[in-house]
C-alpha cells in the first residue's frame, strides 16, 4: 500500500513578541487562537496555535514567540511562503483590509492564479489565493464576513537547497502528484481540498537562517494513529531518518529533515484541540500538559500576558 498525505496539517514558525503575534494572526487575519500553551521543551516560551473555529488540520499555524530572539533569514531549507486560501471574490476585500493596517501587498501570479503577497510583523512571508475548494470559515472576528474569511492553507512554497531531492520526497514518500511546471516553479498536489498545492522553485536556493520571521517546520497529515505508524516505517524505508513517535497532546508527531534541508513532520488528525478544553472555550486558558501543572504559577508568572483583541486599523 502506498501512503498519501491529504496535505498540510500545520506550519510552525518563530516570532518575538507574543502580543504582536496574536494581534497579527487573530486581529488582522481573523484566525482563531485555538490553543494557548507552552513550548513543551522550553516552558518559558508560549506555543500559540491559530486556525479555524475548531483548529482543523490544514488551517493551523503555530508560533513560538520568544521575546528578544534574533531575526532569521528566509532561504533554502525552509517553507519560503505560506499560502492561505480565501473564497472566490475575496482578494479585493483583503487588499483593502491589509492596506488599512498599513501592510504592503503585492499581486503576483503562478499557475494561472492571482496571489496577494505580504509579510507578517516579523517578516514571515504570506500570501492569499482565491479558490472554490474548501469549506467557508464559520469563525468570525474583526469584522471579516464568512464569505471573505480565510478557509485554511492553500499550500506553501518550499524553498529547497536541493529541489530534485525535495521533489522526490514529496512524490515518493508523501504521495503527492506533480501536476505542472511553469516559470521556475514545479507544482505538486495532495488529495485534500485545502493545504494541498505545494510549489517548489526549480532552482536550488542558498540556505536560510532560522529565527524570528522564518518557518521552523511544516507538518503533513496522517489520518489516524494506525496510519501514523505506517508513515514512520515508510519514511525510514525511504532512507530518511524519522524520530520516534512523540505525543504532542493534540496530535502525534514524527519528524525528519528531507534532502532539500526542510524539516518535515507527519502529524495525526486526532485527537485535535478539543482534547483538553471545550470547543467554545478554545484558546482562553493557558493549557499545560499534566507534568507541568504543579509548576503552573511559576510558568504563568514568566510569560508576558496576551489577549485576543479587536484592532483599530493600526499595524500591530
Ligand atoms: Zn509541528
Amino acid at each position: 500500500m502506498t501512503l498519501q498525505t491529504a496535505g498540510i496539517h500545520h506550519i510552525t514558525a518563530f516570532a518575538r513578541n507574543p502580543q504582536d503575534n496574536v494581534d497579527f494572526y487573530a486581529g488582522v487575519l481573523g484566525l482563531r487562537l485555538v490553543k494557548k500553551t507552552i513550548n513543551f521543551d522550553a516552558p518559558e516560551v508560549y506555543h500559540l496555535y491559530f486556525g479555524d473555529q475548531t483548529g482543523s488540520p490544514g488551517t493551523i499555524i503555530t508560533f513560538f514567540p520568544w521575546p528578544g530572539s534574533r531575526k532569521g533569514r528566509v532561504g533554502g531549507g525552509q517553507v519560503g511562503v505560506t499560502t492561505y486560501v480565501v473564497p472566490e471574490g475575496a482578494l479585493a476585500f483583503w487588499a483593502e483590509r491589509l492596506a488599512g493596517f498599513g501592510i504592503k501587498t503585492e499581486q503576483t501570479s503562478r499557475f494561472g492564479e492571482q496571489y496577494l503577497q505580504f509579510e507578517d510583523n516579523e517578516g514571515l512571508r504570506l500570501e492569499l489565493v482565491e479558490r472554490e475548494a474548501g469549506a467557508n470559515s464559520v469563525w468570525s472576528f474583526g469584522g471579516i464576513p464568512a464569505d471573505k474569511a480565510i478557509k485554511g492553507f492553500g499550500g506553501a512554497i518550499l524553498f529547497s537547497t536541493n529541489a530534485a531531492r525535495t521533489a522526490d520526497v514529496l512524490q515518493q514518500v508523501l504521495g503527492l502528484t506533480k501536476i505542472g511546471e511553469e516559470a521556475g516553479y514545479t507544482r505538486f498536489r495532495a488529495f485534500g481540498d485545502i493545504g494541498n498545492l505545494i510549489d517548489v522553485p526549480t532552482a536550488d536556493m542558498p540556505r536560510g537562517d532560522g529565527g524570528a520571521g522564518t518557518v521552523h517546520h511544516i507538518a503533513w497529515r496522517a489520518k489516524d494513529f494506525e496510519e501514523h505508524a505506517l508513515w514512520q516505517q515508510t519514511v525510514a524505508e525511504s532512507g530518511n531518518h524519522p524520530t520516534q513517535i512523540i505525543d504532542r497532546q493534540y496530535f502525534h508527531a514524527i519528524y525528519f529533515r528531507e534532502g532539500g534541508g526542510i524539516l518535515f513532520e507527519i502529524a495525526t488528525d486526532p485527537p485535535g484541540f478539543a482534547n483538553d478544553e471545550a470547543i467554545d472555550a478554545l484558546g482562553r486558558k493557558l493549557m499545560l500538559p499534566a507534568w507541568y501543572e504543579p509548576k503552573r504559577a511559576q510558568i504563568e508568572a514568566n510569560l508576558l500576558p496576551i489577549e485576543v483583541r479587536e484592532l483599530e486599523g493600526k499595524r500591530p
